[in-house]
Parts: C-alpha cells; sequence; structure tokens
C-alpha cells in the first residue's frame, strides 16, 4: 500500500534559491571561522546559516510563495551535493581514518567536517571540484567506492524543517539530490574502485533515503524534492536504457512505504526525456518538475501516463537574468494544461542558484537596462504571477503581461541592442577570415623571427596579486588617486615582474595582468555592449563568489585595451613579451549573455573586437599573442546532439578573433579547469600555433592523451600545479618535462605552468619558477646528450634515468 497524496502541491514554487546571502553573508561567516577558528568558532557559521534561512523564507513568502511547502529548504553546507552526501554519511576512508565521523552538517562537527572535505587538511587532498552540468557552479565530487561506509543523517534536514516552521511559521519542502544523480556525480574513493561505479551502490544508498524519507515524515513534512539533473544529460558510464530502468526501479522503491512524505522529482537544466517521464509515471512519485525553459512540453503519451498527479512546470529560467518572456510562458503553460490530466504549477527551471538575489539593488545600472534584468527575487515574482493566471485566468494578470510586452518591445527597439555597424560588420565576414596561413608555414615563419631554444619556457599571464596592487585597483575605480598616479603603480608591478622573469631566465615573458580585477570583467569593462554590476554575485563554489558582467547590447571596442600595459613591458626587456587576452568563448561563458540574438552572432562580434585589439598588438611590435580560452569546454551542450553546432560556433569565433594575425604572430591560446580528451579536435579546430593546458594534476593523463592522439601543434601541458601554495621538486618538475618531452617530441613542447599565478604570492612563484626553468635547462642538455649519444652509438645515457639530474641541488631553496 501506498500512500496518497494529503497535502496538495503548491501553485507556485521554486525549486531553489541563492545560498550564499544578498551581501555574501556565508561567505563571510565560512571565511573568518577558516582562517580563525578561535576568534570565529563554528557557532557563528550555524548563526549565519539559521539567520540565512529565516530570511529566505520570509523573503520568498513575502514575494507570494505562500502555498504549504512552496519555499524550498535546501543543504547550505557549502554545496548542495556534498550537504547530500553527508546526509547519508559518505566519509571517504581516508578521512575516517583520520579521525573524521560522519555529522549532520549543521553541527559544529559538520562544519569541521565539511571544512576538511572541502578545504582538505594538512595531509589530506580535498574533495574534487568539478562543474556542476554546463554551468560556472563547481559542487564537490563526493566518492563512494565499494566499501565506502554509509549512514543516514536526517538530523540537518529535519531540524531546518522544524526551526524555520517554528520561527516563521512556514512548512518547506526539504531538497536533496536524488539518489541516481547523486552518485552518477560521485566517484570510487581510490583509482582500485575504478572498475566498480559509484551507481553499484545504489541499493544501499537506497535504503538510505527511505530511512530520511521516513525521518523526515515523522517530523511532519509533507512535500519533499529530489532533484534528478543528470537525466538531462549524456556523457555518463552507462548506458541510457540502464539508467531510466535504474531511475524506474530507485523511485518504485523510494515511493513504496507509505510512511513518507509525498515527493516531487526535478530534473532541470534541460529535458528529462520521454523514456524518463515515462519510467517516472510508472512509479508512485507524487509530482514532477518539467524543464520547460530548456525542454518541451511533455508529449501526450508520457502525460496520459502521469496521469491526475501534478506538474511543476518550470517555465521561469534560473539560468539567465532575463526577465522571463511571460506571453511565451503563457504558451507554454496553456499548451501543457490542455494536454495535462492533473494540476499544473508554476515553478523555475532550475534552481536560483546561478543568478544574483535582487536587481532593485543595482542602482547604478542603466535604469533601461535594468528593466529587461530579472534575478532571483523578480523570477519568484513572475513565477507568482503566472501562477495567478493559471488560477485565476489570464486577465487576472493582464497588467503585467503587458507591462513585460512594453519592456520587451523597448528592449527590441533599443539602440545598444541593434547597432548597424556591428551587425554589418558580422553579416560581411567570410570563411577566409578564420583562416590563418598554413600551419608549417606560420611555424617556419615564427621560427625564423623569435628563435626560441627547445622546451621554450612561459608563464600563462598573471603574477600575483598583491594587497598592494589590489588596493591600488580599487582607489582607482573608486577616483580616489589620479590616473597618472595609477597608471605609475601599475608600471611599477609590470616592471618587477619583468625583472622576475628575466632573473630566471624566462624564453616568454608577460607583463602579469596587475590591471586586472578578472579575465572577464577586465575585457566587459573595456567594450561597448556591457554592464558590471554592484551586487551581482553568484556562489561559484565553497565560499567563492563572482560577479559575471551583463552581456546586453552589440559589441565593439570603443578603443585598444591592452596595448600600452604590453608595449611598456615590451620595452623594459629584450626578449618576447606575449600580449594576453581573453577569448570570445571565455568571455560569454562568464558573463550573463543577452538572449535576444544567437550566441553564434554574440560571439562574433566580441571576436571582431579582440581581433582588431591583435591587429593594434601587432602594429605595437608584439610577436606573441595569447587568446585564453579555458571555458571552451565548459559550454559544451550536455547532450551530445547539440555539440557539434556548439563546436563550429565557438571554434569559429576563437578563428575569427585571431585569423587576422600575421604570419610570423605566434598565437598561443589556454585551457583549464576540465577534462579535454572529449574537445581536442576542437582545440585542434582553434589553429593556434601554441596551446598551454592544464595538466599537473593528471599525472601523465593528458600528455599521453595528447601523445596518442598525434596532436599536430606546439603545447605546454602545464608542469606545476599552481592551485596549492606548494612548491613543487625539481625533481618532479622535470619529471614532467622530460616525459612530455619524449611523449610528444622536444620540438613540439613549451615549459609552463598550469594556470595563471594571481592567486600565489611571490616567494613560491619565484621558488617554483626557478625550478620549472631548472628543467627545461636540464632536459635540453638530456637531450642533446642523447642526440651525441645516438650519434656516437654508445650506450644510453645515464642522464635520462629519472633522479639522475645533477643540477637540482643548487636550485633547492
Ligand atoms: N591569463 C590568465 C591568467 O594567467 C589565464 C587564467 C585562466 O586560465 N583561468 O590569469
Ligand atoms: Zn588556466
Amino acid at each position: 500500500m501506498t500512500a496518497r497524496p494529503t497535502t496538495p502541491f503548491p501553485a507556485a514554487t521554486v525549486l531553489g534559491y541563492p545560498r550564499i546571502g544578498p551581501d555574501r553573508e556565508l561567505k563571510k561567516a565560512l571565511e573568518a571561522h577558516w582562517s580563525d577558528a578561535a576568534a570565529h568558532p563554528a557557532e557563528t557559521v550555524l548563526d549565519t546559516l539559521a539567520q540565512l534561512r529565516r530570511r529566505t523564507t520570509t523573503r520568498l513568502v513575502e514575494l507570494g510563495l505562500t502555498g504549504d511547502a512552496a519555499v524550498p529548504s535546501e543543504g547550505f553546507a557549502v554545496d548542495h551535493v556534498l550537504d547530500t552526501a553527508l546526509a547519508l554519511g559518505a566519509v571517504p576512508a581516508r578521512f575516517a581514518a583520520d579521525g573524521y565521523k560522519p555529522a549532520a552538517p549543521d553541527t559544529p562537527r559538520g562544519v569541521e567536517l565539511v571544512t576538511a572535505l572541502s578545504r582538505g587538511t594538512d595531509h589530506l587532498e580535498p574533495l574534487e571540484l568539478t562543474k556542476w552540468f554546463d554551468t560556472n557552479y563547481h559542487y564537490y565530487v563526493p566518492e563512494i567506492g565499494p566499501d565506502t561506509a554509509l549512514s543516514a543523517h536526517p538530523e540537518s534536514l529535519v531540524e531546518r524543517y522544524a526551526t524555520t516552521l517554528a520561527a516563521t511559521g512556514v512548512a518547506t519542502r526539504p531538497v536533496l539530490v536524488g539518489p541516481l544523480s547523486l552518485l552518477l556525480l560521485s566517484r570510487g574513493e581510490t583509482t582500485d574502485d575504478a572498475g566498480a561505479r559509484p551507481l553499484d551502490r545504489l541499493d544501499d544508498v537506497l535504503a538510505l533515503y527511505i530511512s530520511i524519507l521516513s525521518a523526515l515524515a515523522e517530523a511532519g513534512v509533507a512535500w519533499v524534492q529530489l532533484d534528478e539533473p543528470a537525466l538531462a544529460a549524456d556523457g555518463w558510464d552507462v548506458p541510457r536504457a540502464e539508467l531510466v530502468a535504474a531511475l524506474e526501479s530507485a523511485y518504485a522503491r523510494l515511493s513504496y512505504p507509505s510512511h513518507r512524505p509525498q515527493i516531487l522529482v526535478t530534473v532541470g537544466y534541460g529535458d528529462a526525456g520521454e523514456d524518463a517521464q515515462l519510467a517516472l509515471a510508472r512509479t508512485d512519485v507524487d509530482a514532477l518538475a518539467v524543464d520547460l525553459d530548456r525542454g518541451d512540453v511533455p508529449g501526450e503519451s508520457a502525460l496520459a501516463a502521469w496521469g491526475e498527479r501534478p506538474l511543476v512546470a518550470g517555465v521561469v529560467g534560473g539560468r539567465t537574468v532575463w526577465r522571463t518572456d511571460l506571453a511565451r510562458a503563457v504558451e507554454k503553460l496553456d499548451l501543457l494544461r490542455t494536454r495535462a490530466r492533473g494540476p499544473v504549477a508554476v515553478g523555475t527551471a532550475t534552481p536560483l542558484l546561478h543568478v544574483p538575489h535582487d536587481v532593485a539593488r543595482e542602482t547604478r545600472l542603466d535604469p533601461e537596462v535594468r528593466a529587461w534584468v530579472a534575478f532571483a527575487d523578480q523570477k519568484v515574482s513572475e513565477v507568482v504571477a503566472l501562477a495567478r493566471g493559471v488560477g485565476e485566468g489570464w486577465d487576472a494578470v493582464a497588467e503585467t503581461l503587458r507591462e513585460d510586452a512594453a519592456v520587451r518591445e523597448a528592449r527590441a527597439n533599443h539602440p545598444a541592442t541593434h547597432r548597424a555597424e556591428v551587425r554589418e560588420r558580422t553579416a560581411a565576414v567570410r570563411d577566409g577570415d578564420r583562416r590563418r596561413d598554413s600551419a608549417e608555414a606560420r611555424r617556419a615563419a615564427q621560427h625564423e623571427r623569435l628563435r626560441l631554444p627547445e622546451l621554450p619556457t612561459t608563464t600563462i599571464g598573471s603574477f600575483p596579486q598583491t594587497l598592494d596592487v589590489r588596493r591600488a585597483r580599487a582607489e582607482h575605480r573608486a577616483g580616489r588617486i589620479p590616473e597618472a598616479e595609477y597608471t605609475a603603480r601599475i608600471r611599477e608591478e609590470i616592471a618587477r615582474t619583468v625583472r622576475a622573469q628575466e632573473q630566471r631566465g624566462l624564453d616568454v615573458l608577460v607583463h602579469g595582468e596587475a590591471e586586472r580585477n578578472d579575465m572577464v570583467q577586465y575585457f566587459a569593462e573595456a567594450l561597448d555592449g556591457f554592464a558590471t554590476t554592484q551586487h551581482g554575485w553568484v556562489q561559484s563554489y565553497g565560499s567563492r563568489c563572482t560577479r559575471p558582467s551583463i552581456l546586453f547590447g552589440d559589441v565593439s571596442r570603443p578603443a585598444p585595451i591592452t596595448v600600452d600595459w604590453t608595449s611598456y613591458a615590451a620595452s623594459l626587456t629584450e626578449r618576447p613579451v606575449k600580449g594576453m587576452l581573453t577569448g570570445p568563448v571565455t568571455i560569454l561563458a562568464w558573463s550573463f549573455v543577452r538572449d535576444d540574438a544567437p550566441a553564434a552572432e554574440v560571439a562574433d562580434q566580441v571576436a571582431l573586437a579582440l581581433r582588431d585589439e591583435i591587429t593594434d598588438l601587432e602594429a605595437a611590435g608584439t610577436a606573441i599573442i595569447q587568446v585564453d580560452e579555458p571555458a571552451l569546454r565548459e559550454l559544451l551542450p550536455l547532450r551530445e546532439a547539440d555539440r557539434p553546432a556548439y563546436l563550429d560556433w565557438s571554434v569559429g569565433s576563437f578563428r575569427l578573433a585571431t585569423g587576422g594575425a600575421a604570419t610570423d604572430t605566434q598565437i598561443h591560446t589556454h585551457l583549464c579547469y576540465s577534462e579535454f580528451e572529449t574537445v581536442l579536435d576542437a582545440i585542434d579546430g582553434l589553429d593556434a600555433d601554441v596551446t598551454t593546458l592544464e595538466a599537473s594534476r593528471s599525472g601523465s593523463g593528458i600528455v599521453d592523451g595528447l601523445a596518442a592522439a598525434d596532436f599536430p601543434r606546439d603545447v605546454g601541458p602545464g608542469v606545476w600545479d599552481i592551485h596549492s601554495p606548494r612548491v613543487p621538486t625539481f625533481e618532479e618538475v622535470a619529471g614532467r618535462v622530460r616525459h612530455a618531452a619524449h611523449a610528444i617530441g622536444a620540438d613540439r613542447v613549451w615549459v609552463n605552468p598550469d594556470c595563471g599565478l594571481k592567486t600565489r604570492g611571490w616567494p613560491e612563484t619565484e621558488a617554483a619558477l626557478d625550478r620549472l626553468v631548472a628543467a627545461a635547462v636540464t632536459v635540453r642538455a638530456e637531450l642533446a646528450t642523447d642526440d651525441d649519444a645516438a650519434g656516437a652509438r654508445s650506450t644510453p645515457s645515464r642522464s635520462t634515468s629519472p633522479g639522475s639530474a645533477q643540477p637540482a641541488l643548487a636550485f633547492e631553496r
């Protein structure tokens, strides 16, 4: 026997709300605790969490989410995936061996556990961070191997519900990542687990979910939300049919007990697929939320199977900051309502964690642009208005619909969204504009011009951003120091950076990016068509937030951006200084991009602005220009069918940006934050002369992958992991250089760190760069000896064996 709904599903809801706080309260509390736990004990974090939870609840009710269970009660424990993993007691054995026991997250011990898992300890690596679907949010990857001990910990879920109810009178809806998605997003604990999949633990995990659901029922919870976004993505190591079968049996089990809350299953981040919808319909789950922002209105057969159970129509997108097109939302809702047999509630397509809190606070944003934008609170109001229309008829919200149409029309007619000169230029782009001279011709011309040694050394661009530099920028921004003084201070920093590189003997220098707050925002501020916000923070991972710019209009470059700083650096040295730009795909990926023009067109506008910048850099004598694209992999669509079109426009825009460079200008690109194996062809398609990649944490994986793929271009697989202050040993660095030189070929390999150095301090930067240069010098010498040895057909050189590199000691600090 199974439970039947008793509390009806509310007419309006959101799947989640920003968790960090309107003034980043959670970030501040966590970071204070992490930097000084004695002054800011775990209780201060818990207090902040409790306050934020109360604030979120009252705010959502105030905005109109008044129904029972309309307000989600989310896990705040730095990450929702980690929060669910902790409800399952998933503490990896290496932490357990160190005395960390499972704990409910909202307790002092829970805060310590979350801290250890997310930040690591002296001797334990933290959980890995990975992109959450195709967003710029990163979650902590749970480690669930065949032997990981698991146990149910519903205490915090129950307590959040009970304390919110007591404090505000609101009965909330607890949210967990669903069992299937949780396991698909997890990995094994050790490489020994490689053969076993976390999904093999589904039975164990289901038993725990059942006991958690029972504890929630005991506490009086009417509805619980289980998120299964994994269903919207391809690429899991499980065939789709097996996945859907697992979904059905999992939810059949979860919905079987009579002592449980009603279950809302959400997908989000795209279309669940009819196979998954039909599978869920065959179980006794009580409500289903569908993404109608990115996905389609479910078909007749799925809806017939679903019967009279409620559906949550996710018509308000949670991924962008644009107002919802209410007329289109009405159309979708009407279509769904004619097909659906049961009630239709209105909701967001995803949680609102990807958008900032409230656009009303953006008092410096152009009022016209501000009217086009909806942050979380505005999206909640859209949901509430649409739900009212569903309930009372569209006439009841006619005024809101009219106002939206008027704003939409004003936006379409605004001169900034349609600039003839920009449109004409993109329309005139020809295939040839995306094509340079042949790779061989370029290689020869660049060799002739640059005369670099084998295994040339370089860095990725940024150098340590000291407090002093950041202060100078802040003062400049606030208008507190005159332009000339600011320029002098940045120049001083550039000079110091150039000197430090010359002293260490690097071959290709950089200016260090001291003038840049953020690699995207810096360009957004210099280009027309972008706006920046004051409070538009969104969580990136843990306590880290970013403040994406808003790309709202046609893009153009009013004046050169980087040329003065780069030229100044070049004037201080005989060695080549690399110009440093952020590529079009990354600029789009890390901004809120307009939804009223195709991405390909927007990307080409940005590309043309960068193309002009490259022309100006070349005219100023720059021989090497790097165009960073760390986000190339990140925007890759979740569904395989959508990938070719994406790769076409993204690669095309990079080629448009760089396609005007002279044959003897060396174009570099840089990628990081992801697995590259799936996009090696696209990286090749960028047609850059040199590609530097984050690689040192992958062991020899990426290097071997490049070698196996016979990657035909020069590459710089990172040999120094810059994500921690640890200085690698000479042997480690030399080992990586040697391996790359042998696997890929010394004539193709560059020697560089994994990524930019802006989060590092100067001492460790100097020490690590010393070793990096020494490693390159040593391996060059070994290779020369090898060649001699091969020429003389003598016995193999001793110096190629690991650990025999003599200069090591001289460079140990
Ligand atoms: N040039 C940038 C820097 O060095 C690249 C950063 C990145 O790839 N994320 O900071
Ligand atoms: Zn990088």
